[in-house]
């Protein structure tokens, strides 16, 4: 299924020395099946999955990142995947309740079992009022295995609204009804990820980090109160985000690159080029902010 077109010797990348103050990418996916501005082919995230692979990139996900919680082997580089919109390739189910080849996760999860450094460790923001995954029946089953298989899932607000449109009253619903969808389809499970649609931050800007909302539901149905105190929350794209580890991260405005052409490629081979640059693992455990900022 792999067309990896890598030259052999670049399967491993000479040892690197530790850095803990280097910089991860968070990278953000959206629309699969076709290349597009907001799309990315199967055969391409293929290719992905193996070029990071290759070049020593583990998967983490976004609450491992800004907690600070993983051990990754030494010389290895952390990285994040997030999937924005639960759109319909993402994660597909077939008719019988299994995953349908032709989706990311099926691409992810076909990889991972031949290349068990690289699991299925991924966060995926999702917008329950809109169709989640395009399959209705099955948006709870589809994200009880995102999370069995040691995946993420994130707020995307309810759906999908431009919160700088909206008055602030408007904004703690949009959070507020993602938040309580959320929680009642994984009641056992804590939502600390957001991701702003369109990557615009809401007015005031601290309610997309942390704020109540008190409403009903559905109408007739009794008042319900919801809060939520997200540890990240995620703009649509840039650069590469700081370590960790370094003291003074903004978690409230985390900077992703969107995996289309050439913005990846630029990103991969500026790593390469600038190696010291990178997050590279010690191998040991660490605390978010244990390093001083410079
Ligand atoms: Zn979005």
């Amino acid at each position: 299924m792999l067309a990896l077109g890598l030259p052999a010797m670049a399967a491993r990348p000479a040892a690197l020395r530790p850095n803990l103050r280097g910089e991860v990418m968070i990278l953000v996916y959206h629309n699969f099946g076709k290349e597009a501005r907001w799309g990315r082919s199967f055969a391409n995230f293929d290719r992905d999955l193996a070029r990071l692979d290759a070049a020593g990139y583990r998967p983490i996900t976004l609450r491992q990142y800004v907690s600070g919680d993983f051990t990754l082997p030494a010389g290895t580089t952390p990285v994040v995947l997030t999937f924005d919109d639960g759109s319909k390739y993402q994660v597909r189910f077939t008719p019988a309740g299994q995953v349908a080849p032709d989706c990311a996760l099926a691409h992810w999860m076909a990889f991972a079992k031949t290349h068990p450094e690289f699991p299925v460790h991924g966060t995926f923001f999702v917008n329950p009022g809109t169709d989640v995954f395009a399959q209705r029946a099955f948006i709870e089953p589809k994200l009880q295995l995102l999370l069995r298989l040691g995946s993420e899932i994130g707020n995307h607000t309810y759906d999908h609204d431009n919160l700088r449109k909206l008055t602030p009253a408007g904004v703690e619903r949009e959070i507020g009804l993602g938040q309580y969808f959320l929680t009642r389809w994984l009641p056992d499970y804590a939502i600390t990820s957001f991701s702003l649609p369109y990557g615009v931050a809401p007015r005031p800007g601290g309610l997309a980090a942390a704020g109540a909302w008190t409403g009903r539901v559905a109408p007739g149905r009794a008042p319900v109160t919801v809060t939520w105190h997200y540890s990240a929350v995620v703009l649509v794209g840039s650069g590469p985000a700081a370590s960790p580890l370094v003291a003074g991260l903004n978690r409230a405005r985390l900077p992703r690159i969107q995996v289309f052409h050439p913005e990846f490629s630029y990103w991969m081979n500026y790593f390469a080029r600038h190696p010291q640059r990178r997050f590279i693992s010690d191998g040991r455990p660490h605390t978010a902010g244990v390093l001083p900022a410079r």
